[in-house]
């Protein structure tokens, strides 16, 4: 779906790049998870994606379409969506079904088409009661469920959430989550940049970057045993794989594999 060839990008007056050679593939139909702390580039990846941004150097290919022929831009946009993190800087529109309609207007969808798309869009992420309401009266995570909507209107193959959770509730967070977990399940190709490292439990796979580079990439499992490295690279563990490392170093025989509260339940069970 996406191929990162020794791409680089510096802003202009910066006097290091913000992504550093980075070579990345991604399958699509996974879903990656990226973390690393702040500034790190993680967003600046993102904008790469969807030809926000065009590489200093090196290659993006969408599709096998290069985001550096500007022919390619709206297809390419159309196949990869983005939801950021603020949904007040999101939204444009007065009533809910108008959000939803704002991006596949702009791409010159047919009318009839574009009530199926708000229609099923809305139904996706648990909006559908919602949609003669005014967006600004929605909680926060209702708010970038609507963000996602409009998104899955345009009908993407990929969704990039850059940090699309991290100014919500832990309901509001709750709920984006679980969305995004349901259009996994419908397979589509998405990449999550979150700083909640719980959040990368769910992954097929996990990136981390430091300083404009890919410097871990690995199963979530794999990841998360690797303690001194992330620690190197300023991320904090989910609290219950740092229970969980605690308990073992003070002696407890707990598996290696626990990622979720309900896992290190049972093995504590069991133990016990
Ligand atoms: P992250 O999303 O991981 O916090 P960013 O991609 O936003 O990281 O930033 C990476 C680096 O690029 C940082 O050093 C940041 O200061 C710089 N940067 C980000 N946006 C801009 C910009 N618009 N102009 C100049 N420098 C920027
Ligand atoms: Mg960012």
């Amino acid at each position: 779906m996406i191929r990162l060839e020794n791409v680089t990008f510096t802003y202009m007056d910066d006097d290091f790049p913000a992504v550093d050679d980075v070579t990345l593939h991604i399958e699509e139909g996974s879903f990656v998870v990226l973390i690393g702390h702040n500034g790190s580039g993680k967003s600046t990846l993102a904008r790469l994606l969807n030809a926000l941004l065009i590489p200093t150097h090196g290659d993006v290919w969408v599709d096998n379409m290069n985001t550096k022929e500007e022919d390619n831009i709206w297809e390419i946009r159309k196949k990869v969506g983005m939801v950021f993190q603020n949904p007040d800087n999101q939204l444009v529109s007065t009533v809910v079904e108008e959000e939803v309609a704002f991006g596949p207007e702009n791409l010159g969808v047919e009318p009839e088409q574009i009530e199926e798309r708000i229609t099923k869009s809305l139904e996706q992420v648990g909006m559908s009661s919602y949609r003669k309401h005014p967006p600004h009266m929605l909680s926060g995570g209702q708010k970038q469920r609507i963000a996602i909507a409009g998104v899955l209107a345009m009908e993407p193959r990929m969704i990039v959430f850059d940090e699309s959770t991290a100014m919500l509730d832990p309901q509001g967070r709750k709920e984006v989550l679980e969305t995004i977990k349901a259009l996994k399940k419908k397979d589509m190709t998405i990449l999550l940049i979150t700083h909640f490292m719980e959040e990368a439990v769910f992954a097929d796979r996990v990136l981390v970057m430091d300083d404009g580079k890919i410097v871990m990439d690995g199963s979530p499992k794999e990841i998360f045993s690797r303690t001194e490295e992330l620690h190197s690279y300023q991320m904090e563990f989910p609290e219950v794989i740092d229970l969980a490392n605690t308990l073992r170093s003070a002696g407890m025989n707990l598996t290696t594999d626990i990622l979720e509260r309900d896992q290190l339940v049972t093995e504590l069970c069991r133990l016990l």
